[in-house]
């Protein structure tokens, strides 16, 4: 039996479990603060706690959840990947972009000098949702993570960036798993990580990338919040789309496009929409024509990223040259485009295409 976790009780768990202590109700306030300020991972470090507590705190819940395993480095430095074992044995991978560093000029951070720390955290042990060239997607789906053990991968790197004087600018969730269909958590962990007793970390600094749920991109929509959304789209017809996400026959793009003008309807904000270019597949000019007719009018971003070859799929990476052709027909119609830098590319850290590869 593994213990509970600490970052899964809420304010309401810890003060009732204070006062079965004998605690005054300060003291789930400190351990709050220790948690979500100092990012405090063990139960020694809560030194203005009775001793007694800490054990009592020691014994009862886990802290920190996560175990990092290894660590990896692209080869320029600006890309860490952290592999961390669960409690129960399941593991799961973080990444750490940093941009806009001096010492680590590239394309994309001339641009945007300014200094960002951005993570890219997983929801789930392996996804459900099986497209084809994803290498979550390839091991199938193992198990939701909590809300707590979500926030657990930000609190890790907080902590670890603080030590020299950083902190987390930026989350997208969109490392391993599909954050839509682990809603609740996905939400909650916002919500921890957003509390402004605790990190404080703003609802605009996170950034949801979905494979295309509609039912639940509209149930996002109404809650109104201030998080980004990004949606898998990937190819700009059906059957195309569903060779390569499974899940486009369930909600095809009709359905689709559709929950997300509801989105920009309710929210205002401009939604991103990924397309990983296969060679010869979805990167040709007919697709880029089709997808400019998709997005017409509407408040939307397109990432273009060369795929990531992964061991089960047999495409691959778009050349720079096809890539950039398909991003001047977006342009030529007037749609904002990125052709996206393959981040971490050397160390298996492109965003998306994590999968622990430990038995
Ligand atoms: N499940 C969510 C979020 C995780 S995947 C989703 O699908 O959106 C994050 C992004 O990485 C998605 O856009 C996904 O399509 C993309 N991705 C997955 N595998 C990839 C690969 N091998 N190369 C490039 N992008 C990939
Ligand atoms: Fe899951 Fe996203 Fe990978 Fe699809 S691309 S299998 S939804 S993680």
């Amino acid at each position: 039996m593994t213990k509970p976790l600490l970052y899964d009780q809420t304010p309401e768990d810890l003060a009732a479990l204070l006062k079965t202590w004998g605690q005054p109700a300060y003291r789930a306030r400190q351990i709050w603060q220790g948690l979500y300020r100092n990012f405090w991972q063990s139960a020694e470090e809560f030194s203005a706690l009775p001793l007694a507590v800490r054990q009592k705190l020691a014994e009862h819940f886990t802290i920190q959840p996560l175990t990092p395993v290894t660590t990896l480095q692209s080869s320029d430095g600006q890309t860490v990947k952290t592999l961390f074992r669960l409690p129960d044995g399941e593991h799961i991978e973080t990444v750490l972009m940093k941009y806009g560093d001096p010492a680590a000029e590239d394309a994309s951070s001339q641009r945007r000098r300014k200094k960002r720390r951005t993570l890219c955290i997983s929801t789930q042990v392996g996804c459900a949702m099986g497209c084809t060239f994803c290498a979550t997607g390839q091991m199938g789906f193992h198990r939701h993570l909590t809300h707590g053990e979500i926030a657990a991968q930000v609190l890790y790197f907080a902590r670890q960036l603080a030590e020299n004087a950083e902190h987390v600018t930026n989350v997208v969730v969109m490392g391993m798993g599909e954050p839509l269909h682990n809603y609740e958590n996905t939400l909650a962990a916002i919500d921890l990580l957003n509390d402004p007793q605790g990190m404080a970390l703003g609802a605009r600094r996170f950034t949801i990338s979905t494979v295309g749920l509609a039912p639940a991109i509209r149930r996002f929509a109404d809650e109104k919040r201030q998080i980004g959304l990004a949606v898998s789209l990937h190819a700009a017809d059906d059957a195309l789309r569903a060779t390569m996400l499974p899940v486009a026959r369930r909600y095809p793009l009709d359905e689709l496009m559709a929950a997300v003008r509801y989105y920009i309807a309710q929210t205002h904000r401009r939604v991103t929409f990924e397309w990983a270019l296969v060679m010869g597949i979805n990167d040709t000019p007919a697709q880029a024509h089709q997808l400019a007719g998709l997005l017409k009018g509407m408040l939307a971003h397109v990432n273009l990223i060369p795929l990531n070859p992964t061991e089960g799929f047999e495409g691959q990476g778009t050349s720079p040259e096809r890539a950039r052709a398909f991003a001047a027909i977006l342009e030529a119609a007037h749609i904002p485009v990125t052709v996206r830098l393959r981040r971490g590319i050397d160390i298996q850290a492109g965003c998306g295409q994590l999968a622990s590869r430990t038995p």
